[in-house]
């Protein structure tokens, strides 16, 4: 089925307005994408009619929040295909999901000289977590290069993995080159060894349909606001029977059992990871947006998400001293670019006053930068409600570009 993405487009009100006396072009996607009516309805409605504590009172409203509250959890189990709602945890969004899965995954099972593997192209969320354990337990951090088509070479990981590797963590998608990193091998070969493996999902829930029991990844993690959902929540999926062998990472309300100053005992999943008052209607919001995203076509929307790839990506090809990064057979529409002696600020504040939202710097992968000897490039992100126009300004952008700078 075709998506109709003029109408699409009439379900994000941001997308009409206007910027620098520009219709605004919105290719900032991969930093947080817009929202549809639907959730900000299912918000505004949360807060007017339920809004009350979770889990915690008596009364008629507190029922119905709780309700609301299990009822997103299951929207979210269902979406990423996991077994059961105890494998949903609800984070304020994908690091602190990392930072929960380093902590506690690191307290139970990593001891001095045990080995964690990353690549070259994770995002700063997922590496600050595991130095900071790392440091910790004196353990040691492994790292998968990467390719000059910004591909994770696979044949290192082979040397990478030994007796010491204790847990891989990729980037399911690459945030900066687009890469649509095979996933299913590398949990396959860790497998095979008895290492699990987290996935961050943060780039890859919004392009694509995620079925956690295929790639029957150890855990997997992503953020509501970039699945067209609020901000401040996020998920951690975990394997129950790894999600119950790990300590508790933050303590508080909810996730107790029961509490004596002899020492206190904790509750069971999911509730023993979501210590405190957690964004319930944020939880909310977001399953709001997974239904929108599902009910839209998620088949549609990669279809026509590879068309809008193929038309950028030859553009962008075309173009005269424009250098692009990521150029894996297996992508997604980010594209990241620099054009020749044009410092990628520079491309971004004149793309800003034609109304075109790019993101220009490092997009938190300075390891990735260094590997290319880059001090940064610009980011174009598309996603569903981008359209080729909105790709044609962005070409006649560039060329406004080079002709000021040229
Ligand atoms: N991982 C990747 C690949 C990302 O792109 C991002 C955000 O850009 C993150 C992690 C961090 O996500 P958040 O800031 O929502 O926690």
């Amino acid at each position: 089925m075709n998506l109709d993405v003029e109408r699409i487009r009439q379900d994000f009100p941001i997308l009409k307005r206007q910027v620098h006396n520009h219709p605004l072009v919105y290719l900032d996607n991969a930093a947080t994408s817009q929202k549809p009516l639907a959730v900000l309805n299912s918000m505004n409605e949360f807060y007017t009619t339920i809004n009350s504590n979770i889990h915690r009172g008596v009364h008629y409203l507190s029922d119905l929040a709780t309700e609301s509250y299990e009822n997103a959890r299951k929207t979210t189990k269902n979406f990423i295909n996991a077994r059961s709602d105890r494998e949903i945890i609800f984070t304020s969004g994908t690091t602190a999901s990392i930072n929960l899965v380093a902590y506690s995954f690191g307290e139970r099972y990593i001891n001095e000289d045990d080995e964690i593997i990353l690549s070259v192209m994770e995002h700063h969320s997922n590496i600050i977590p595991w130095q900071l354990m790392a440091e910790r337990k004196k353990a040691v951090i492994r790292v998968i290069p990467v390719n000059d088509n910004g591909e994770l070479v696979l044949e290192e990981l082979e040397k990478l993995i030994s007796k010491k590797t204790k847990i891989i963590a990729v980037t399911h998608i690459s945030n900066t080159l687009g890469t649509v990193n095979p996933v299913s091998e590398i949990i396959k070969k860790a497998h095979s060894q008895g290492i699990p493996v987290l996935l961050d999902g943060a780039q890859a829930v919004q392009h694509g349909t995620v079925d956690v029991r295929e790639l029957d990844c150890d855990f997997y993690v992503f953020s509501g606001h970039k699945i067209y959902g609020p901000t401040g929540i996020g998920v951690l999926y975990g394997k129950e029977e790894l999600l119950s062998q790990l300590p508790p990472y933050q303590g508080g309300g909810d996730m107790i059992d029961n509490v004596t100053f002899a020492g206190s005992t904790f509750n069971v999943l999911p509730f023993k990871f979501e210590a405190g008052t957690t964004n319930f209607a944020g939880a909310v919001g977001m399953a709001a947006a997974l239904d929108y995203f599902s009910n839209t076509g998620i088949d549609s929307i990669v279809s026509y998400e590879n068309d809008l790839l193929k038309y950028v990506y030859e553009k962008l090809s075309r173009i005269d001293g424009l250098t692009l990064f990521g150029k894996s057979a297996s992508r997604i529409p980010v594209f990241s670019f620099i054009l020749d002696h044009i410092h990628p600020y520079d491309t971004g504040m004149v793309l800003d006053k034609l109304g075109i939202a790019v993101r220009t710097g490092t997009h938190c992968n300075q390891p990735l930068m260094d590997r290319f000897g880059l001090p940064g490039t610009v980011r174009a992100s598309f996603c569903f409600y981008n359209t080729f126009a909105e790709a044609d300004a962005l070409i006649d952008g560039i060329m406004k570009v080079k002709q000021m700078f040229g």
